[in-house]
């Protein structure tokens, strides 16, 4: 185990498909306060890294949060250590209003005993995250008529209730306006302050607004790591970039 302060530490990592190395050892360590974009090309494994963290893929190696070993475990058992996702399409109960989504998100995971002693009232947590995801006055909109952007920002609050503290985020910001992307990076932001946000984009207008850190894989592997400028400097990055 590293550091107290390393949030997620990860050593070694490799996922295998049929002998084809999609990860193929992989370091990274993550800390609180951190919003890492995780940039590089197609195929390079950045979907299969993410996978890999919230256990839907088994790996090989090392991740710890905190010092607990997430390797061999099982998804909804890493949920529950606080590492949440989002997918590219916002996976949100359309028909649900707001509000009952994060209600059941807030739930999701807790024993019948706890889900029994709360009342009809929001749940302190419910009411700060629809704060944060800046949705409270559409708490009754059925999910389904949000606009785009707020469906993304509905789930990152659900991940919030379910006290994740690492999050990633597959394209938060895909198929969002030139607004919704600017009212992102500063959700990001606010969020990222106190937990580890990682971020898989292809925008890079977005990425250097926003990034503190960026890493770049390339066929399963870092190539680069670093602030906006380091990487955009590196003669490997602008090579894998403009092989492509
Ligand atoms: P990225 O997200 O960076 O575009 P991916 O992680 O999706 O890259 O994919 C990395 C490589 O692994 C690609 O070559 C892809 O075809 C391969 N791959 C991903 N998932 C599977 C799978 N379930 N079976 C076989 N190959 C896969």
């Amino acid at each position: 185990a590293g550091m107290a302060s390393d949030y997620l530490e990860i050593r070694d990592l490799r996922v295998t498909f049929d002998g084809f190395h999609a990860v193929d050892g992989v370091d990274l360590t993550l800390l609180q306060g951190d919003l890492r974009f995780l940039i590089g090309p197609n195929g390079a494994g950045k979907t299969t890294l993410v996978d890999a963290v919230t256990g839907l893929v088994p790996a090989t190696g090392s991740i710890t949060k905190s010092g607990i070993e997430l390797v061999g475990k099982k998804t909804h058992k890493i949920a529950r250590l606080g590492v949440g996702r989002t997918f590219q399409t916002a996976s949100v109960f359309e028909e649900l209003s707001v509000l009952q989504n994060l209600d059941i998100a807030a739930g999701a995971g807790r024993s019948p005993w706890q889900l029994l002693r709360r009342r009809k009232d929001v749940l302190p947590e419910i009411e700060e995250a629809l704060e944060t995801i800046g949705l409270s006055a559409h708490r009754d909109t059925p999910a389904g008529i949000l606009a785009h952007g707020q469906k993304q920002w509905l789930e990152i609050g659900m991940l919030l209730v379910q006290n994740a503290d690492v999050l990633l985020l597959d394209e938060p910001v895909a198929g969002m306006s030139g607004d919704e992307r600017e009212e992102t990076g500063r959700l990001l932001r606010r969020i990222g302050a106190q937990r580890t946000v990682v971020v898989v984009e292809h925008d890079m207008d977005f990425m250097r607004a926003f990034a503190t850190s960026v890493t770049v894989l390339a066929r399963g592997k870092v190539i680069a790591e670093g602030t906006v400028e380091e990487v955009q400097n590196d003669p490997q990055v602008q090579e894998v970039y403009l092989g492509t």
